[in-house]
């Protein structure tokens, strides 16, 4: 197995955006609202928001989706991520969730792009027998919540994906969680706001907040300055570093590192047809024929470096549960940062009443998090109020009462 330094590459890499590399768009010297940050929060934030008619100038000192978003499996897990202690998460991970389909048909109808939205559920497969009494314990938990999940028996699970290894012996089914590509994802929202006619300024350098009198004034990137009584902060893993937060204000979000890889089968009968999470991994088949094997948690800080430890774990994971893994190339090896806050669930909306929003904090699901975020921040702009679900999120839940 070669693992020469050339071999390791970010996921972005193989991607060619529809519209050129680094667009040369430049920064408006007015909107309504800029957003900083273009991952997939951010540009969804800026889409919907041009599409309920707002003016929108959306930045990044990077290139869009090259932060944590291309690293993403693209998984829309609302019922297999769900776990002890995510009870502030679950209804707006559902909400989202339902939110996808009508998001995909008019960003795939706006864009052009197909997001290889894959309605083929997620299987929580147990490979031994300690594993299926672990397993029972999960399924009454995700019944506990109502969440739409049933139970398969081995043969079932052996006849559904014949690949697994034949220890395979049983599975919970989660019809609704479903898969798109990232990569796919970022373009269409690029392809979504070059149509809009919304500015996506990438390699921005320096990004500051103009303020005045206790007011957002504007955002400086270089030397231009765009005047708007609203910015969005959408910096993901970054925020709490990231000098755009007033004085005094504390968003509690870290990087928790991922590393993951991306196989391709030899033979098309290698693979599988849907998403199968053991104990260990993750294994997501993509139409392009890679499959996708994630993902480890590491607090780690923002550390980029792939460990031996790292991709040993990943293929031992996978070819446990998929002997014929062995035969598959390895085609890209990645890090990435999880932006996560303290109770793993996002913060979203208001920051200090001074016209600076926020959305961060989405952890291991802002994929699936996209589109309600999106439309919980334009709620707020456009009627100045959240759902429930998303008001439940809001950065003063972490505010200790005296
Ligand atoms: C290995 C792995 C697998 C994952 N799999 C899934 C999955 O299957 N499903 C799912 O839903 N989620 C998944 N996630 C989580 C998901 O990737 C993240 O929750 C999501 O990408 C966060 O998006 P974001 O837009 O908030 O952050 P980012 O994509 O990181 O975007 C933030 C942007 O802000 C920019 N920025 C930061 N600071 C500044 C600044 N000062 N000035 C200008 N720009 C700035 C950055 O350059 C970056 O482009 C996974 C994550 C990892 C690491």
């Amino acid at each position: 197995m070669n693992l020469a330094a050339d071999y390791v590459m970010r996921p972005s890499a193989r991607l060619a955006p529809p519209f050129g590399s680094a667009t040369r768009a430049r920064l408006p010297a007015h909107a309504d609202l800029v957003v900083i940050g273009a991952g997939v929060i951010g540009l969804s934030i800026a889409w919907r928001a041009a599409v309920a008619g707002m003016s929108v100038a959306i930045l990044d000192r990077a290139e869009a989706g090259a932060g944590t978003t291309f690293s993403a499996t693209g998984m829309l897990a609302a019922a297999a991520e769900h776990e002890p202690g995510g009870s502030a998460l679950l209804p707006f991970a559902i909400e989202s969730q339902g939110l996808w389909p009508s998001f995909c048909d008019e960003l795939e109808r706006e864009s052009g792009v197909d997001l290889d939205f894959r309605r083929s559920g997620i299987l929580l497969a147990a490979l031994s027998r300690d594993e299926v009494d672990r397993l029972h314990a999960r399924h009454a938990f995700l019944a506990s919540f109502g969440l739409d999940c049933s139970w398969v028996s081995g043969p079932e699970l052996r006849a559904l994906e014949p690949g697994l290894r034949p220890s395979a012996c049983a599975a919970i089914y989660c019809p609704r969680d479903h898969q798109v590509d990232p990569r796919a994802l970022v373009a269409a929202l690029r392809a979504a706001l070059w149509r809009r006619g919304v500015p996506l300024v990438e390699n921005c350098g320096d990004v500051s907040i103009e303020r005045a009198d206790g007011f957002v004034e504007g955002v400086r990137a270089s030397d231009a300055l765009c005047r708007a009584s609203r910015v969005i902060l959408a910096t993901g893993a970054w925020t709490a570093t990231s000098g755009l937060l007033p004085d005094g204000v504390c968003v509690p979000v870290r990087p928790v590192k991922g590393q993951a890889l991306a196989l391709r089968a030899r033979d098309a009968r290698q693979a599988l047809s849907r998403i199968v999470w053991t104990e260990h991994v993750h294994l997501a088949p993509k139409r392009d024929g890679r499959l996708i094997v994630g993902a480890t948690m590491e607090e780690t800080g923002f550390d980029a470096s792939v460990t031996a430890g790292g991709v040993y774990a990943l293929l031992e994971g996978a070819r446990r549960a998929l002997p014929c893994v062995e035969e598959m190339e390895i085609e890209a090896i990645w890090t990435g940062f999880r932006p996560t806050s303290v109770d793993d669930a996002p913060i979203l909306g208001d920051v200090d009443g001074s016209g600076l929003l926020i959305a961060v904090g989405h952890h291991r699901n802002g994929i699936l998090l996209a589109p309600a975020t999106a439309a919980a921040i334009v709620d707020l702009l456009v009627r100045g109020d959240m759902t429930p679900n998303a008001y439940a999120l809001r950065l003063d839940r972490f505010k200790k009462e005296d």
